[in-house]
């Protein structure tokens, strides 16, 4: 792994996150729990505009109940 990591602040609460560099074009950043009390309609923001911090485990998770 030689991603570079930068520093972001979340869009909404302002907290300091994690961003690899290939996520740094996306328009908006977000942590995890922002994400999860986005409403559906910014849910559906094109991949690329909306960069999560968020853990691989998270992630999985959040996907494995959208799929049920
Ligand atoms: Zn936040």
């Amino acid at each position: 792994m030689n991603e570079k990591i930068f520093k972001v602040n979340c869009d909404f609460c302002g907290k300091e996150i994690e961003c690899p560099e290939n996520m740094m074009n996306a328009k908006t950043h977000a942590c995890f729990k922002c994400f999860q009390g986005l409403d559906k309609g910014h849910k559906k923001l094109k991949p690329g505009k909306l960069h999560v911090d968020i853990k691989r485990e998270e992630l999985e998770e959040e996907m494995g109940e959208e799929a049920i």
